[in-house]
């Protein structure tokens, strides 16, 4: 049973074919048995496979995590840097550092999972400035912990950069280190990573990585597109994955649950403002201008998307018509769900459906959750409103997002929705892009520093057009040097 639902609904199947485990307790995450009920019935379902490999991390996660014997060897091993001494558990470790926004944070949770899949590898979560992680996102693998234990011994990891002597661009490129002499290996794949560090998704880890007991990843994007590259995962992700467009939608549905009260905004705002309409449009809004100032032409460019592609209903441009009678029962409604740091493109799309009637006689009701103004990092308020408003555009039925924004990908990617991309303006102030937005190909997110080589001639040199290696990894319709799975 789920919850208290006081009417009778449909049953769902709440552990979405096997991708969730049954057995947490439902009260203290109620988002990870009651999305079902919100969310549309998955348009593709897990694997066999995948699911028989999530299980299999799953016992890993709880055989070597924190807490247990092996873990505490293994960071003792780590702390000591006893490097040469034998691993006799079998227990390896990849730690993911959070920072930058809250998107990109879960493009890189949601990623850096699959490497740890691939790897073999105990996947461990920086907790973030003021514990964030947990605050924000319940525990995905039962009966252990994903957080990394607050005494983790490398101390000033968050601080690693490309330049770091542990980099794998310095070791495997420059030969500056001898793996055996390392305590662990960083992975640099901020999206503005070298080359050379981006050579990790070609790395066959049975040669190099395997021999490291802990890997520390910092990245801010989504890694998935490049691990496609390598020949040594290829055989495996085709088997994950036998429709490679969407391999966020299943591995975040899996990952990522809010916490209870994030899931309490989610589920009030969706019942009072959305649930009852006939059709659900999100429209999320990111500018990426440091003065936060309204732009016109961003709102004209919003207009024309929706207008060009039948999103939101036409309005009458004639004056002096007389109204209806109120809106007959019946009458089609349509919900937008506006999100955004500016309160004012929400104000003049809800002002123009106040002052003039649509064609259709439709009824457009306009809503924006928050208006935070400005972005702020690893403030705990500000991060649940974000997460709670990128699930409630998960939950809408169309949606328009910001090209470049990664709270934007999370958006559609997590409802399994195909965007209608807006393209970002190099200069705001300059007429919008015509035309204002695509079709995106697929609900996957863009991976926006994804490496420029082939795998099997490793020359990070000689940049080439990885978009044109594989059927399924193309360059992404709003950022050319990204790639996206389709
Ligand atoms: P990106 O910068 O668009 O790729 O997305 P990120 O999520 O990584 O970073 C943007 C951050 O700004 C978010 O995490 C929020 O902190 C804030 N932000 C941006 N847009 C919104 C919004 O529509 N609503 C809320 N609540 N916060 C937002």
């Amino acid at each position: 049973s789920i919850g208290s639902q006081r009417v009778a609904e449909p049953k769902k199947d709440v552990l979405l074919g096997g991708l969730l485990v049954p057995g947490f307790d439902e009260h203290s995450c109620a988002s990870r048995y009651q999305a079902a009920y919100y969310h549309k019935d998955m348009t593709r379902p897990a694997s066999p496979h995948l699911i028989k490999r999530l299980r299999e991390q799953e016992a890993l996660q709880r055989r070597c995590g924190p807490g247990t014997e092996p873990y505490t060897r293994a960071s003792e091993r780590l702390r000591s840097g006893q490097t040469d001494a034998d691993d006799v558990d079998g227990c390896s470790y990849l730690v993911l550092i959070s920072y930058r926004g809250l998107g990109n944070r879960m493009l890189a949770m949601a990623s850096v999972f699959l490497y740890a899949l691939l790897t073999g590898r105990v996947l461990l979560v920086d907790r973030g400035y003021g514990d964030t992680l947990t605050g924000l996102f319940c525990e995905p693998f039962p009966g252990t912990t994903w957080a990394l234990p607050p005494d983790f011994p490398v101390e000033g990891f968050k601080e690693l950069g490309e330049d770091a002597p542990e980099s794998y661009g310095n070791v495997a490129v420059n030969r500056s280190g001898s793996v055996s002499a390392l305590r662990f290996v960083y992975l640099h794949l901020d999206h503005a990573a070298s080359q050379a560090n981006r050579l990790v998704y070609c790395d066959d880890h049975r040669q190099f990585l395997h021999r490291v007991q802990w890997a520390i990843i910092r990245t801010d994007q989504y890694m998935a597109p490049g691990l496609f590259f390598n020949p040594a995962y290829r055989e495996e992700l085709d088997r994950l994955f036998p429709s490679k467009d969407s391999v966020f939608y299943i591995l975040s549905r899996y990952l990522l649950h809010p916490t209870n009260d994030i899931w309490g905004m989610v589920t009030r705002y969706y019942n009072s403002y959305l649930k009852d309409a006939d059709e659900r449009v999100g429209i999320q809004i990111r500018v990426f201008d440091s003065s936060d100032k309204p732009f016109q032409q961003v709102l004209d460019q919003i207009l024309a998307c929706t207008s060009r592609e039948h999103l939101l209903p036409a309005v009458v441009t004639t004056e002096g018509v007389a109204p209806a009678l109120p809106a007959a029962a019946g009458a089609r409604t349509t919900a937008v769900l506006v999100t955004g740091l500016s309160s004012w493109y929400h104000d003049n799309i809800r002002e123009m459906y106040w002052k003039s009637a649509t064609t259709s006689g439709e009824v457009v009701r306009v809503h924006q959750p928050s208006h935070e103004e400005h972005q702020l990092w690893f403030h705990s308020k500000h991060d649940m409103k974000a997460l709670a408003e990128i699930y409630l555009l998960s939950l809408t039925d169309r949606i328009v997002t910001s090209g470049w924004s990664t709270f934007g990908y999370v958006g559609h990617g997590l409802g399994g929705h195909t965007p209608y991309l807006l393209f970002r303006p190099m200069n705001y102030s300059e007429p919008a892009p015509d035309p204002p937005c695509a079709r995106a190909m697929s609900m996957e997110p863009c991976s926006h520093g994804p490496p420029a080589f082939e795998c099997t001639r490793k020359e990070i040199n000689r940049i080439i057009d990885t978009g044109a290696l594989l059927p399924h990894v193309r360059h992404c319709e709003d950022l050319s040097w990204g790639l996206k799975l389709t």
